[in-house]
This record gives structure tokens, C-alpha cells and sequence, in this order.
């Protein structure tokens, strides 16, 4: 007997014996979340069209897709695709590279070539992100902001998790040079910071001290609103090309966008001083990463998509979601509160088990370099650590939260999602 006249979840139900209740759960979830889909639908549309408008304005063609070699000098095709994003961001000027190994080297560059000795850095979302704790160094890291003289101050959020504005501007001082907000929660249980809220946060640091950068980790919020951060006041963003931008094509790299004095001093640190950005072969790194940036609005929009399905099955399966279906959003990660350990490596493995690749292996809990807690990750994922494919992770504490995000296609991330629902009944 079938769960409903559609062959998907008869499939599911016959030759993968999920249960009917699941079936049933992410079929009722789907319904629900037709409205939001929508909404996304339209998001999508806008940021589509300004992306098609910067390759055009740029005049891209077929001779910048091929990549060069060796010192890379006079390489077009990089030198355009930089000056695609800063369009697209907004920015005067921008780096894009396959030298930049993930999206902490990315903030790095931005920290370390804007902040010298005797400066402060002030975090203005409480706890940054667990890699980039160890960039300013709190527990003495070698080669650290701190250990180069760098002071920091971290602003904690309010008790309602709002950016503490009051307390902010109190401790702003002539020795502050840059303020950094983060975006996106990261692996935290609060709300993203809306494109609104940084605007007024960083309108209200501008008004009373206009020295002092603002700076955005944008990570994991490309293309999800219709405006990005340089549009409403900040001075720098930086992100990952494994994340939204490179739209699950790009093979590597990261990206800063920005003031152009603010983007010269990350590009010294980047290569050298007297180089900045005149050096750097882009290899085979052009046409995954045009590609991927045309193909970024699409498949964030698969994604974002997913993270609501997710938030109302998971919901309907008892479990505690952030941010809640409806809930307006800025980023692509879904937090799902599982409860246990356990329940952390069954999800893993539904969703592993998902994979295109990869599915044969079983995530197993471990240390990461960067960060403090073992981690647990799931991705059979074409890029390696790709997070704009489907993929899920958590550091091992409690209250034992997964963080969902990625998948190129809506159609894959509900198997996952079945395939995840299905490992954490097996685990009951
Ligand atoms: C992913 C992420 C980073 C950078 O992580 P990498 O794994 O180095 O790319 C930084 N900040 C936030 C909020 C992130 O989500």
C-alpha cells in the first residue's frame, strides 16, 4: 500500500523503507512552506538580474574563463572577475583568489592588513565565529592579532541576543580601528543579523566615529537578501567561495570586497608588499568561479528553500529549530536542536548517506584544526568541505545543535532530510 499516488515517496517507502510517518511529515512540510518558497522565488529573480548586469557592464567573455600560470601577470580574466564582484557587491574595488585558502583566510587578510600594533578590533556580535577566535588569538595563538599588539574588545549581545548599540558606541575609543560584525550566526543559537539590523548598526558607529572601519563577515549571506553589506554603510566584507558565491562551482577560494585603500592593505598581506594583486596565477579557477558566481542567486535559493523545509519537518518531528520556517532570514544555515551526542551522528549519517559522493562512509566525530570542540560533519560533497552543497556539522556540546546548510537542488535536500529523519528513528 502507498503513502500517495506519487512515486517519490512510494520509492522512499518500498526500496528505502522509510516509515510513512516521515513520508507523510515532509509531504505536509512542503505544503506549508509553498508561501515562503515564493518569497525566496523573488529574491532569487532580483539577485539573478544583478549579477547578469555585472558580467554585462564588465563585458566578460570567453578569453577570461582561460587561466593562466606562473607569476600570472597581465591575467585578465582574474583582474575582470574581481571587478564582476566589486560590481556586484557594490564595492570600489574587490580580490577574488584561488590563493585564498577558506573564508577565515579571507577575514584574516582583512584583519591583519587594516590592524597594526597598538589598534583595537571590536567585535560587535559577541563571540565571533570558533576559527576566528584563534585568529585574534584568546588563548595566546602564535602569529595572532593579539600576539602582533592588536588590542580586542568583544561587545557580548544584549539578553534579547540584539547587538548591544549602547554599550558599542560607549567603548569605542580613538585607539578603535575597526568594528566587526558577523552576519551569520555561525555555530551559535541566536538570529542572524538582517541586512536591516547591521544598517542600523553601523549607521549609528558611522554617525559618532566615521574613522572607524566596519567590517562584515558575510559568510553564508551572499544573495540571500537583496542588498549585501557595502550598500548599507560597512566599509569591508569578506567570504568563502565554497559558501554562496562560488554557487557549487567554484573549486576553491575566497573573496574581499571594500574600500580600495581598506583592499590594498589586505592585498600586501595576501602576497607581498610591492606584489598586492599584479601577481597570482588563477590557474583552472575562472570558469568554475564565473560560472559559480552566475549560478550563486539559483542555488542559494535551492538552499535557502531546503533550510525552510527543514526548519518546519524537523519542527513537526519535536525537535527545536532556529530560525523558525517563517522566520525572516539572512543566511542559508538551519540550526536544529537534536538533544545528544547520538543523535548528532545519526543525523550525520542520513545525511551522508544522501551524498553523491561518499555515501559508503560513516562521519565520525574528530578534532578540526581551528577549532576548540571535536566536530562532526557530514558532506559528500563534489568540493571538498564545500558548504553550499548539502552538508551538515556541529561541534560535539551541549545542547547539541546541528547546523544544516547548502544543497544545489531542493530535490536532493528533501532526501536528505527524509534520509536524516530516518537514521534519528532508527537511533530512538
Ligand atoms: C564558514 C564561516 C567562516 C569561515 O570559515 P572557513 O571554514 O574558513 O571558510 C567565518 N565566519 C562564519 C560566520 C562562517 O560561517
Amino acid at each position: 500500500m502507498k503513502t500517495t499516488t506519487n512515486s517519490y515517496y512510494a520509492t522512499l517507502e518500498e526500496e528505502y523503507l522509510i516509515d510513512r510517518s516521515i513520508l507523510q511529515e515532509i509531504e505536509e512540510a512542503n505544503r506549508e512552506c509553498q508561501p515562503i518558497f515564493a518569497g525566496i522565488s523573488a529574491t532569487t529573480e532580483l539577485n539573478q538580474l544583478k549579477i547578469l548586469r555585472a558580467f554585462q557592464s564588465n563585458q566578460v567573455t570567453d578569453f577570461h574563463l582561460h587561466g593562466s600560470t606562473g607569476y600570472g601577470y597581465g591575467d585578465v580574466g582574474r583582474d575582470t572577475l574581481e571587478q564582476v564582484y566589486a560590481t556586484v557587491f557594490k564595492a570600489e574595488k574587490a580580490i577574488v583568489r584561488a590563493q585564498i585558502v577558506s573564508g577565515t583566510h579571507a577575514i584574516a587578510l582583512a584583519l591583519f592588513g587594516n590592524l597594526a600594533a597598538g589598534d583595537e578590533l571590536i567585535a560587535a556580535t559577541g563571540r565571533p565565529y570558533d576559527t576566528l577566535l584563534k585568529v585574534i588569538g584568546i588563548h595566546g595563538e602564535e602569529g595572532s592579532l593579539l600576539k602582533n599588539g592588536v588590542q580586542y574588545t568583544e561587545i557580548p549581545l544584549t539578553p534579547d541576543e540584539k547587538i548591544d548599540l549602547k554599550e558599542l558606541c560607549e567603548r569605542i575609543s580613538p585607539q578603535t580601528k575597526m568594528v566587526a560584525f558577523q552576519r551569520s550566526k555561525g555555530y551559535d543559537w541566536r538570529p542572524s543579523f538582517r541586512i536591516a539590523e547591521l544598517a542600523e548598526a553601523i549607521s549609528r558607529v558611522k554617525t559618532r566615529f566615521p574613522w572607524v572601519i566596519c567590517m562584515v563577515d558575510n559568510c553564508y549571506g551572499e544573495f540571500v537578501e537583496e542588498k549585501e553589506p557595502l550598500e548599507i554603510g560597512a566599509d569591508l566584507i569578506a567570504g568563502s567561495l565554497i559558501k554562496n558565491p562560488g554557487g557549487g562551482l567554484a573549486l576553491t577560494g575566497g573573496y574581499l570586497a571594500g574600500k580600495e585603500a581598506l583592499i590594498e592593505q589586505a592585498a600586501l598581506r595576501l602576497t607581498a608588499p610591492g606584489i598586492g594583486l599584479e601577481v597570482g596565477s588563477s590557474l583552472c579557477f575562472g570558469r568554475t568561479a564565473y560560472q559559480g558566481l552566475f549560478m550563486a542567486p539559483a542555488v542559494v535559493g535551492e538552499a535557502l528553500k531546503g533550510a525552510v523545509l527543514a526548519a518546519r519537518f524537523f519542527e513537526k518531528l519535536g525537535y527545536p529549530v532556529a530560525p523558525g520556517y517563517n522566520d525572516k532570514r539572512t543566511d542559508i544555515i538551519q540550526a536544529i536542536q537534536l538533544g545528544s551526542r547520538e543523535k548528532m551522528i545519526a543525523f550525520c549519517r542520513g545525511i551522508q548517506k544522501a551524498g553523491p559522493l561518499d555515501a559508503f562512509v560513516t562521519p565520525e566525530p574528530a578534532l578540526l584544526p581551528g577549532y576548540t570542540d571535536e566536530v562532526i560533519m557530514a558532506g559528500g560533497t563534489f568540493i571538498q568541505g564545500s558548504s553550499i552543497e548539502l552538508s551538515a556539522d556541529g561541534p560535539i556540546r551541549p545542547p547539541y545543535i546541528i547546523y544544516l546548510q547548502g544543497g544545489l537542488s531542493l530535490a536532493h535536500i528533501k532526501t536528505g532530510l527524509v534520509f536524516a529523519a530516518h537514521e534519528l528513528q532508527k537511533k530512538l
